[in-house]
């Protein structure tokens, strides 16, 4: 009989966990558009935005989702016929390629495959051999929510200054922002798209674009008046900030959440929370993967998201995993993407991003442990031990969970 009788959590990589506060913050009358409190926030609300993504560039938001934040992105870049250089690292790169793709934009795909991050070494050779300089813009994402791939977005950079080319770099922060270190600024990152129903942890329902100087001197005559950056950057009123009425109650929500991170937490240690979690879970599935066939997608510690991590199963146990966890438990865990290759009833995915703490975290692998053994799921035994040993460390710079302050660490946790 299932124990499905209590608070339902979902451990899927977006929509994360919303907190109370962000929800009751929500809960309100329609305010008044025109003037006052909603208009005042607002400004807040673009200024820290800026400040989560590390930039002194603008910020545009729209009503949308993560895929309206790449075509918004791709419509003030780039215009039909122009080239673009994608780097797919999962299942994201070719998403974004193909809405590229479907808006005229000439698509170059270069593959690094499900279970690793990009060789910048690659793509420096490949724009190297742009001898005119006809990809515009190489595009990637840092996090790659189905392989769980992030990769080194300071070596993109490196890699397209190494190779003298002009192109900008654009990346999909939409999974990672706020819980995957990101500095805009300070990595050279020229345009950033994200959306806050992930680290941010808020409703779905808003994208944002950030662009510093470099992009907007290089920004196309934009067909489609309301993806244009212009009005939004540089409103002659208020509604011009949304081309339309504003997402009122999102953005009360988001208030709420951006004063979590970046006054009550502090982005630091938001980065560092989800760094130990991201090391917490791996610990779990090392042990996992002492018996049976479970193993983490990504082998390399440095390559692996602090947002979200894929777990690859024996044939078909992802699945019967999820449906155990989902009704026997209440948990709902990450599916595993269908992508060319893998088999996505043979994975499942932890999310670990937003509104999450040990308890939550520590129950997460704990119900996996328990549907693990219910199935008769081959695994090695003890994950939740390793992970409450990666907790412990946390602020430490370990690497590998110490199982020796195990006794210790029960007792602190
Ligand atoms: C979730 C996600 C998207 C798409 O966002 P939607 O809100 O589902 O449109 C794009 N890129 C990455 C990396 C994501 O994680």
């Amino acid at each position: 009989m299932s124990l499905a009788f209590g608070r339902d959590v979902r451990a899927i990589p977006g929509p994360s966990m919303i907190p109370d506060r962000v929800l009751g913050a929500m809960h309100r009358a329609a305010p008044n558009i025109y003037e006052g409190e909603l208009i005042d926030m607002t400004r807040t609300v673009l200024d820290d935005l800026r400040r989560v993504a590390r930039t002194e560039g603008s910020v545009a938001i729209y009503i949308g989702n993560g895929h309206a934040g790449w075509e918004a992105a791709l419509a003030n870049m780039l215009s039909p016929g122009h080239k673009a250089l994608v780097i797919a690292t999962g299942r994201f790169g070719f998403g974004w390629a193909d809405t590229a793709r479907r808006m005229g934009i000439d698509v170059e795909v270069m593959d690094f495959g499900f279970r690793a991050p990009a060789d910048p070494d690659r793509i420096e050779a490949r724009l190297r051999a742009d001898h005119g300089h006809e990809i515009r813009a190489v595009l990637a994402t840092q996090t790659d929510t189905a392989s769980s791939a992030r990769n080194d977005v300071l070596a993109l950079r490196a890699a397209i200054d190494a190779a003298g080319h002009p192109a900008l770099l654009a990346i999909d922060c939409v999974a990672s922002l706020a819980c995957d270190r990101f500095e805009m600024d300070a990595w050279g990152v020229d345009v950033m798209v994200a959306a806050c129903q992930k680290g941010l942890m808020t409703p779905p329902g808003m994208a944002f674009t950030f662009q510093n100087a470099k992009a907007l001197a290089a920004r196309v005559a934009c067909a489609s008046p309301y993806w244009d950056w212009g009005p939004r950057i540089n409103p002659a009123a208020h509604y011009q900030l949304f081309c339309g009425t504003a997402p009122t109650h999102h953005l009360y929500g988001l208030r709420v959440a951006l004063d979590m991170i970046l006054t009550e937490e502090g982005l630091e240690n938001t980065w560092a929370r989800h760094e130990t979690f991201a090391r917490a879970v791996a610990a779990a599935a090392g042990t996992w993967g002492a018996r049976g066939a479970l193993e983490l997608n990504i082998a390399a510690p440095s390559a692996r998201s602090a947002a979200v991590t894929t777990i690859r199963t024996g044939p078909g146990d992802g699945a019967r995993l999820r449906r155990w966890c989902q009704e026997e438990a209440g948990l709902t865990l990450g599916m595993g993407l269908d992508v060319p290759g893998e088999d996505p009833a043979s994975a499942f995915r932890v999310a670990h991003m937003g509104h999450l703490n040990p308890p939550v975290l520590l129950g997460t692998l704990a119900t996996i442990e328990v549907g693990l053994a219910a199935l008769g799921i081959a695994h090695g035994r003890g994950a939740t031990e390793s992970a409450a040993a990666a907790v412990v460390a946390h602020g430490r710079p370990a690497t590998v969970a110490d199982t020796s302050s195990l006794a210790r660490s029960t007792i602190m946790i």
